[in-house]
C-alpha cells in the first residue's frame, strides 16, 4: 500500500464498470495485439478522445473501448490493472462490473470473457491484496429473453473452486426509455443461482424506478439511486430496509444528474438514515478515481468511515471476508484519514466542480 493510501483510509468499492477503467495506453495495446482500429494512434490522441463532454461522446468512447477488447488476456488484464489502481487509492475489496452481452454479440466466446474476468480478480488478490467480486451487468435495451442468457452465463461462471467470485446481477443502460419491471422473471432466476440483485436506478429517473427495482427485481443494493431523495417515504424505506446506495458523485456531474457537486445529494441521504458508499463508475472515462470521490465527499461534509460502513454492509461478499473487512475499518485512525481526504476536498472542487470554477 502506498503511504498516500494509508493516510486515506481503507476504501470499498462497490461500483464501477472495468471496462471504464481501461486507459488510453492499454487500450492502445489491446487494440494493435487484436487488429482492431482506433480513431487515434497515440496515447496523446486517445486522451483527447476520453476527455468527457457529454452523454453521446460518452457512450461512442464506451463502445470504441469495449469493442477493443476480445480475448481472456484482456479481461484479465483489465482486472488486474485496475486493481493495482484502487489498491494503491487504499482499496481494500471491490465489485467490478461488466457487460458480457455485446462482447458475445460481437463473437467473443462467453468462457473467455468470464474466465478472463474471473482470473483477473484471482490475480488481483494475490499481487495487491484487493479482493474482486463480480456483477455482470445486463443492458435495460435487451429483450428478457437475451437478458436471461446473461443471467444463466453468470450463474454457470459464479464459482471458481469452492469459491464465489461472480456473485450479483446488475441492470444498466437507458432507465427513461426501460423501467425495470419487464426484468423481473430475469432476476427471479439470477436470486434462484444465489446471485443478488443491484441494478442501477434513481440516476436519471426518479423514486417510481428505484421502488421498482426493490419490488420487481428485489434489489439488495442500488447503483446510484440518489433521486430517491425526491420521495421521503421512499428514504425511509430505504433507510429502514437497510439499502446501500452505491453512490457516485463526479458520476452525477459529469452525467448532469446534478448540476454542481456542492448540490450533490450524497450528505442529504446519509443524514436521512440511508446508508451510502462511495464509487467511480467510469473513472477512466469521467476523469475520477477513489481519491477524488473522496476528497469530494469529504467536501460535502460526508465522513469516510460512513462510506467505509456501508461498504461493509453492503458488500456481496462472504461473512468471513466481512468480517475481515469490519476489523480493517476498526483498526483504522479515522480521524487522521477524514482529516487528509477535507485537506484535499478544495482542490478536487476546484477541478471538477462548476460552481466553484464560476467563484
Ligand atoms: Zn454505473
Amino acid at each position: 500500500m502506498r503511504g498516500a493510501a494509508a493516510v486515506t483510509g481503507p476504501k470499498i468499492e462497490l461500483h464501477v464498470h472495468l471496462e471504464g477503467t481501461v486507459g488510453p495506453a492499454t487500450l492502445l495495446a489491446m487494440a494493435r495485439r487484436n487488429g482492431e482500429a482506433l480513431p487515434a494512434h497515440t496515447v496523446e490522441g486517445l486522451a483527447e478522445l476520453y476527455r468527457f463532454r457529454d452523454f453521446s461522446h460518452f457512450i461512442q468512447v464506451w463502445i470504441m473501448t469495449t469493442n477493443v477488447m476480445r480475448t481472456e488476456a484482456d479481461f484479465r488484464q483489465v482486472v488486474v490493472e485496475y486493481a493495482a489502481q484502487a489498491a494503491a487509492a487504499g482499496a481494500v475489496y471491490v465489485e467490478g462490473i461488466f457487460s458480457p452481452w455485446y462482447r458475445v454479440h460481437r463473437g467473443v466466446r462467453v468462457e473467455e470473457i468470464f474466465h478472463g474476468y474471473v482470473d483477473g480478480a484471482i490475480e488481483a488478490r494475490e499481487r495487491y491484496g484487493v479482493e474482486v467480486r463480480l456483477t455482470p451487468d445486463i443492458d435495460r435495451v435487451l429483450p428478457v429473453d437475451e437478458a436471461m442468457r446473461v443471467a444463466d452465463w453468470s450463474a454457470r461462471f459464479a464459482d471458481r473452486g469452492s469459491e464465489r467470485l461472480v456473485v450479483g446481477l446488475g441492470l444498466g443502460g437507458p432507465e427513461a426509455e426501460y423501467p425495470p419491471e419487464q426484468f423481473a422473471p430475469v432476476f427471479a432466476r439470477a436470486a434462484r443461482a444465489g446471485l443478488a440483485a443491484v441494478p442501477h436506478a434513481g440516476e436519471t429517473v426518479g423514486a417510481e424506478s428505484v421502488r421498482g427495482a426493490l419490488d420487481a427485481l428485489g434489489a439488495r443494493r442500488i447503483r446510484h439511486g440518489i433521486r430517491a431523495l425526491e420521495d421521503p417515504a421512499l428514504v425511509r424505506r430505504l433507510a429502514d430496509e437497510r439499502i446501500v446506495l452505491d453512490v457516485c458523485p463526479v458520476s452525477n456531474l459529469r452525467t448532469r444528474s446534478v448540476a454542481t457537486l456542492g448540490e450533490h445529494p450524497l450528505r442529504a441521504l446519509q443524514a436521512a438514515g440511508v446508508a451510502c458508499s462511495l464509487a467511480t463508475d467510469d473513472p477512466a472515462m469521467f476523469g475520477t478515481d477513489l481519491e477524488t470521490e473522496h476528497a469530494v465527499a469529504a467536501g460535502l461534509g460526508v465522513r469516510a468511515r460512513d462510506l467505509y460502513a456501508a461498504g461493509v454492509e453492503g458488500a456481496l461478499c462472504d461473512e468471513p471476508l466481512r468480517a475481515r473487512l469490519r476489523r480493517i475499518g476498526a483498526e483504522t485512525d479515522w480521524d487522521a484519514a477524514e482529516q487528509v481526504a477535507r485537506s484535499a476536498a478544495p482542490a478536487a472542487l476546484a477541478r471538477l466542480d462548476p460552481a466553484v470554477l464560476a467563484r
